[in-house]
C-alpha cells in the first residue's frame, strides 16, 4: 500500500519517498502526495527529482492493491530515493473546483431536490451533470447566486474518518450517484463544510469556501427532462 499523504495534508506539494516497484516507465512509491484520480478529480501532474535531475510525472494511477503508480517514462531502481513535487498551481485550481462541486451538490439537493450524476473537474472549467426535476434555463441565475452566497460565507472545510457501519446508516453522506464510496479498511472519509454540509469523499480540498472564489455558470446543456449538464468557471 502507498501511504496517501494528500489525505492528511492537501497542501503538501513536495515530499520524500522510496521507489517500491517499477516497470515500463512507471514507479510505485512507499508514500505519495500525488492524487491518483477518482471521484471526478483528475490525477496530479508534477515531477520526481532523482540524483539531482527532475523527471516529469505525466500520469498517476492506483492499482487494486492500493499502490499508487507514477508514469515517469524512465527506469528507476527499486529502493531509489526520490523527491516528489506536485504541479501546485494546477492542483490548487482543481482543489478549488472540487470545493465548488461540494457546494453545487448541496445547493442542488436542498433547493432543487437534485443529485450529481457525473463530474469532470478541471483547471479552467468543470463539468457537473445533475439530475434535477422541474429545472430550466430560467433558474440558472438563482442556482448560481445560491452557490455564490455559500462561497461568500467563507465556511471552514475539514475532513474526518468514520467507521463503515456508521456510513452505511447515514445515506445522506452519499451524494454522487454512480461513484464507488471511498471505503478503505472499514473506514470512510467524510468531508464537512462546517455548518452547511457533509459528504463522503476521498479527494483533496481547500481550507474554506472563501478560498474557492466566485463561480459562474458558463454553459448549460439540457440533456433530457431531468438530466442537466452545467459548466462552471471560478474567478
Ligand atoms: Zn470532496
Amino acid at each position: 500500500m502507498t501511504a496517501r499523504l494528500y489525505l492528511d495534508d492537501a497542501y503538501l506539494s513536495s515530499f520524500g519517498a522510496v521507489v517500491t516497484a517499477a516497470h515500463d516507465g512507471w514507479v510505485a512509491l512507499d508514500r505519495t502526495a500525488f492524487y491518483p484520480g477518482g471521484g471526478g478529480q483528475p490525477p496530479d501532474q508534477g515531477s520526481l527529482a532523482v540524483d539531482g535531475s527532475d523527471i516529469g510525472v505525466t500520469e498517476v494511477k492506483e492499482d487494486q492493491d492500493g499502490r499508487v503508480w507514477h508514469h515517469v517514462h524512465a527506469d528507476l531502481g527499486v529502493g531509489s530515493t526520490v523527491e516528489g513535487r506536485i504541479d501546485w498551481p494546477r492542483r490548487h485550481a482543481v482543489m478549488r473546483a472540487h470545493g465548488l462541486m461540494h457546494v453545487v451538490n448541496s445547493v442542488a439537493r436542498a433547493r432543487f431536490r437534485g443529485a450529481i450524476t457525473g463530474v469532470q473537474l478541471g483547471v479552467d472549467r468543470s463539468r457537473i451533470d445533475l439530475r434535477l426535476s422541474g429545472f430550466d434555463r430560467d433558474r440558472l441565475p438563482e442556482f448560481e447566486d445560491a452557490v455564490n452566497a455559500v462561497l461568500a460565507r467563507d465556511l471552514p472545510i475539514r475532513a474526518h474518518v468514520i467507521p463503515e457501519a456508521e456510513y452505511r446508516s447515514r445515506p445522506e453522506l452519499v451524494r454522487t450517484l454512480n461513484v464507488e464510496p471511498p471505503v478503505a479498511a472499514g473506514r470512510v472519509r467524510v468531508v464537512e463544510i462546517v455548518g452547511f454540509d457533509a459528504q463522503a469523499c476521498g479527494g483533496t480540498h481547500v481550507h474554506s469556501t472563501g478560498e474557492i472564489g466566485t463561480s459562474r455558470i458558463i454553459r448549460y446543456d439540457n440533456k433530457g427532462r431531468d438530466n442537466k449538464r452545467l459548466y462552471w468557471e471560478l474567478a
